[in-house]
């Protein structure tokens, strides 16, 4: 029989969007529950989410902005878009979670969310909401109502990637999110949590999960869990050993999660049993390489054009992230893109990419010059001689692009034919003529938001085995789990929506 160094009712695993609502449900319930998070700062990759935004249809603060969803119609775009990749069951309690989640923790007076109009990501399927109304952010925190808070919630990106200082008059985003749960759970002294303990192995009597190995100051912590372990350590995506075993493409350099996102949580699951699902997914996105040579999350082009090695578009820039990065993607395993592509704009902005949020920001345009990733010339034959791509077909194609911006409609790669293309245009689709000299060149790459692949769960968060039977006592929820949106990014928040979703469903699930 094992030592235990500490007993709790439950064991939270991480501290992203996911760990702070199962512990804070677990506390606010009433059960014992220790939060250990790897790092020393709270919040993953949730806290560098600049909107920390969640896809929750007809939630009460959807509902107070006045929309008029409903779950039959959020279900059916639901299920049109992921299709049977995943269970009609686990889809359906995604799509019907959300609401009562978002009632519940509006219960306590210091959760607070508001409607940030975001519109679906398939605007052509059925019952797509263009308009952007199941999109729902965390109310923005004064420091000041936190300020201990400062500096042990992860981010922002910018000064974790470029020590730009944080900022001190509010918590927005994914920040906003992990500083109000952590000032809520404050107020239960049944709630503990812990930094600096990664966990390293599950313990498992009788089949039964009962506990958790963590390590703590160079020890073995040996810490029981009476009544479950919520696994909600985010993805593996920093980890370039599984990547490569999983067939997730990319590298761990590229990722937009904190590098402690190992797959620890993932490994110890399969040692004691678990079954996997989606292991070589990720949420995508093109990214613009910096010149420390990662490439990170950017969107909202208001200009410009990709093009491949042979200088031709390839694909519809103004798509939605995780569409565009598996595009971009599968023409690479079909060897019509190589790394990187440009994005080919003229000088109307100036010399700096037309990228209005580039999620890490730009630095200096001469470190990206000399690091071989901007380009100029006066000319577009003189600028495909600096990127090494055919002149002629450059020239080409920007002539045929400038043709359809003319006409209003991109023939080619239905660039402005769906609402998300044209969010960031005011409405109108995206098309702007490259036509001002000098013209330019920036490198990008592909990055991710985080694996999506992983523990096979039911629709209470229940880790199931490899005959889809459940392991008693273990949970998992976010990118921890194999995600129920499958192969595909339905509309903005799903990440976070489905970490915090189902990490509440496991303490409900606990205690039924
Ligand atoms: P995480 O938030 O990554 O949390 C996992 C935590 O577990 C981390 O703190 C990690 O250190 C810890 N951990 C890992 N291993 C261990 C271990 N062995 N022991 C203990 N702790 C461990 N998604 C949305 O839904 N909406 C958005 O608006 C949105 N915007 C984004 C914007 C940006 C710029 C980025 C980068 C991402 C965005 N995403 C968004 C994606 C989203 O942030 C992530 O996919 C999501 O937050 C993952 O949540 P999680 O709880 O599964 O994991």
């Amino acid at each position: 029989m094992m030592n235990w160094n500490e007993e709790y009712d439950v064991l939270v695993v991480g501290s992203g969007g996911g760990g702070v609502t199962g512990a804070y449900t677990a506390a606010r319930e009433g059960l014992t529950v220790n939060l250990i998070e790897a790092t020393d700062k709270f919040g993953g990759t949730t806290a560098y989410s600049g909107g920390g935004g969640v896809w929750f249809p007809c939630n009460p603060a959807l509902q107070r902005a006045g929309t008029d969803d409903t779950i039959e119609d959020a279900l059916e775009y639901y299920h049109a878009v992921v299709g049977d990749r995943t269970p009609r069951e686990l889809q359906d309690t995604y799509v019907r979670g959300g609401g009562p989640l978002i009632e519940y923790l509006e219960q306590d007076e210091i959760l607070k969310f508001e409607m940030l109009p975001w519109p679906d990501y398939f605007g052509k399927a059925p019952k797509a909401r263009l308009d952007g109304q199941r999109h729902t952010m965390p109310t923005p925190l004064p420091v000041s109502q936190a300020p201990e808070l400062r500096e042990v919630v992860r981010g922002p990106l910018d000064f974790d990637r470029l020590g730009i200082p944080q900022p001190d008059d509010f918590f927005i985003g994914g920040r906003a999110l992990i500083a109000r749960f952590l000032k809520a759970i404050e107020k239960y002294p049944n709630a503990k949590l812990t930094l600096n303990s990664p966990l390293v192995e599950l313990v498992v009597e009788e089949g039964a999960v009962v506990g958790a190995i963590v390590e703590r100051d160079g020890q073995r912590v040996a810490i029981r869990a009476r009544s479950g372990v919520i696994l909600a350590a985010g993805g593996f995506e920093a980890n370039d050993e599984l990547r490569q075993k999983f067939g997730v493409p990319g590298h761990a350099r590229d990722t937009m999660g904190p590098g402690a996102n190992l797959g620890k949580a993932h490994q110890a699951a399969i040692a004691v049993g678990a079954d996997t699902d989606l292991m070589d997914q990720a949420w995508w996105s093109p990214g613009l390489t910096h010149p420390d040579g990662r490439s990170a999350f950017a969107l909202w082009f208001t200009g410009g054009i990709f093009v491949n090695q042979d200088g031709a578009r390839f694909v519809n820039e103004s798509a939605p992230y995780d569409r565009l990065g598996r595009d971009v993607i599968a023409q690479m395993e079909q060897g019509t893109v190589t790394l990187p592509y440009w994005m080919i704009y003229d000088d109307k902005e100036g010399e700096r990419p037309p990228v209005q949020a580039p999620n890490v920001s730009m630095t200096a345009t001469e470190k990206y010059v000399a690091a071989g990733l901007w380009h100029t010339a006066d000319t577009l034959e003189a600028l495909a001689e600096k990127i090494r791509v055919p002149s002629e077909i450059l020239v080409e194609t920007v002539a045929r692009f400038n043709k359809m911006v003319e006409n209003g409609v991109d023939e080619d790669f239905g660039r402005g034919d769906e609402a998300y293309d044209r969010a960031f245009s005011g409405g109108e689709p995206p098309l702007v003529a490259i036509e001002q000299g000098p013209f330019h060149a920036a490198a990008f790459g592909i990055s991710d938001l985080g694996t999506k692949g992983g523990l096979r769960t039911d629709t209470a968060a229940r880790v199931l085995d490899t005959s889809h039977n459940p392991i008693p006592g273990l949970y998992a929820a976010g990118n921890t789990m194999a995600a129920p949106s499958g192969t595909v990014y339905p509309g903005g928040g799903n990440p976070i929506g489905t970490s915090m979703l189902f990490s509440h469903l496991a303490v409900q699930n606990i205690l039924s």
